[in-house]
């Protein structure tokens, strides 16, 4: 008594579901919850930012690895007719939306320093490290320029040095980690701000904080906090008066990229299935759909030739 083709396929099929994922259903379970400590992060209250662009000059003057001269002046205003993203020249910008009673409303972006990063997940020569501190780092140093980070990260972020043929970096915000935050003082921008727009302190006490204004002043807030719990937590955290999807905040789950992509990637390594065996499976495949006996060869030869 012999196993058919069909019954084969579906032998194959679930050794490979329960390989991958059956056996794996507690990597599923591990769904990341870190970061939630005493890590450092940022509230910005948007409510509070006039577009001056000093944060922008104070990130400009700290990172002396950015461009001493710009296209524009940090007191050309005019950069708000256009929505800016964050580039190789900058690593924070500030822009420009339609608010509330006719008013611009003003929002200031770079890195999220995200509590479980998909960059740093993605990275595979560990060029990209989330510290303690909640800072997420770049080491030029083992960075291979696959810029796989630049296509996980879901907010977008770090930029490519496309112009740099020889020696090309990825650059995004630093959380002022070396000169600043590694030693618990706040970051350039934060300080810089004269508005007090940013508040510089452990995640969990910025949490209560917003927590607080929100509730102290329901007419000037969306009751949300943008960062608290989106892709697994940020440690950079934002209040606005604008629900967030019209400020350019994308709307995301609880569950951070990593949250989904490494337990498959872990079943797959952990079960060891190497690009071998799948090899191995493939080659299963095509010999068990190869033509079974001579008679149907010629069969389909004939059918090609009636056509
Ligand atoms: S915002 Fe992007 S670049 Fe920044 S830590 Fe998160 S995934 Fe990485
Ligand atoms: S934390 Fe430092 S590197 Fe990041 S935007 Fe602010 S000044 Fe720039
Ligand atoms: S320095 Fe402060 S007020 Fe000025 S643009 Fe930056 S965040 Fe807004």
């Amino acid at each position: 008594m012999g196993i058919d083709r069909r019954d084969f396929l579906r032998l194959l099929a679930g050794i490979g579901c329960y390989t991958v994922i059956g056996k794996s259903t507690d990597v599923w379970a591990d769904i990341r919850t870190v970061g939630h400590g005493d890590i450092l992060g940022v509230l910005v209250d948007t409510t509070f930012c006039v577009g001056c662009r000093t944060c922008e000059k104070a990130c400009n003057q700290i990172n002396k690895d950015l461009p001493r001269k710009l296209p524009e002046s940090f007191e050309d205003s005019s950069v708000f007719e256009k929505r800016r993203r964050m580039t190789t020249d900058s690593y924070t910008v500030v822009n420009s939306y339609p608010g509330k009673k006719n008013r611009q409303q003003f929002v200031k972006f770079q890195c999220m320093h995200c509590n479980d990063p998909a960059c740093v997940s993605a990275c595979i020569v560990g060029a990209l490290t989330k510290e303690d501190n909640g800072a997420v780092r770049y080491d030029p140093w083992k960075c291979i320029g696959c810029r796989y980070c630049m296509v996980a990260c879901p907010f977008q972020v770090p930029a490519y040095e496309y112009s740099n043929a020889f020696t090309p970096q990825v650059r995004k915000c630093t959380f002022c980690f070396e000169l600043r935050t590694s030693k618990g003082e706040m970051p350039a921008c934060v300080e810089a701000c004269p508005m007090e727009v940013m508040t510089f302190g452990k995640r969990k006490e910025l949490i209560k904080i917003a927590r607080k204004r929100i509730k102290r002043y329901p007419d000037r807030y969306v009751p949300h906090i943008y960062g608290e719990h989106e892709l697994g937590g940020t440690s950079w955290l934002y209040l606005s008066s604008l629900p967030f999807e019209d400020i350019d905040f994308p709307k995301f789950g609880y569950t951070s990229t990593p949250g989904y992509t490494e337990p498959i990637q872990h079943a797959i390594f952990k079960n060891f299935i190497p690009p071998l065996t799948l090899f191995a499976v493939l080659g299963c495949f095509m010999w068990f759909l190869r033509p079974q006996d001579k008679k149907s060869e010629p069969l389909l030869r004939e059918e090609g030739q009636e056509k």
